[in-house]
């Protein structure tokens, strides 16, 4: 009965067509790009089904970086993040997909490496929280806010998927 209650309200009430294109924010840490894990990264998210719609090689700036991780200006690690996240290029990405926010932080995993399970890129590629590989947006509103910080709006392309029919129902 409840099965069946679920299959009509779900029927009346499909996925909003929106739904698909949700957009989150990457970027590959500067020593996933010195240990040349871009090309493994890029491949775990195409392969899961999302769209790039933005990428870019960056040598990010203290103030950028600074406005970025905001948020944890308090924590006792943050001069530490700053200065890892400036250590070299990273690579900033967009990619848009249905629930790509929070189906990236599964792709990527727990923040610290030892919690983060195998078959996760931080679980596949790294052992320290301070060296963790790649960041995700943890949220629809930071994944706004990161991509207006590290792209224009011209930087962001809107193209044609003929590979979309064989992911959404
Ligand atoms: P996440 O990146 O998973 O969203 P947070 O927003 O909590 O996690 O932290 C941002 C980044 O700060 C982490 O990805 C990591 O690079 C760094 N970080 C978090 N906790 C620590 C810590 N205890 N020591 C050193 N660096 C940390």
């Amino acid at each position: 009965m409840i099965c069946l209650v679920l299959t009509i309200f779900a029927n009346l009430f499909p996925a909003a067509p929106g739904a698909a294109q949700e957009r989150t924010f990457l970027a590959v840490k500067p020593d996933g790009v010195q240990r040349r894990l871009v090309g493994e990264v890029v491949r775990r998210f195409e392969r899961k089904g999302f769209k790039l719609v933005a990428l870019k090689l960056v040598q990010a700036s203290e103030e950028l970086l600074r406005e970025h991780y905001a948020e944890l200006r308090g924590r006792p690690f943050f001069g530490r993040l700053i200065e890892y996240m400036r250590s070299g290029p990273v690579v900033a990405m967009v990619w848009q997909g249905l629930d790509v926010v929070r189906a990236s932080r599964m792709l990527i995993g727990a923040t610290d490496p030892a919690d983060a399970s195998p078959g996760t890129i931080r679980g596949d590629f790294c052992v320290e929280v301070g060296k963790n590989v790649i960041h995700g947006s943890d949220s629809l509103e930071s994944a706004r806010q990161e991509i207006a910080l590290w792209f224009r709006a011209d930087e962001l392309l809107c193209w044609e998927d003929s590979f979309g029919h064989w992911l959404h129902e």
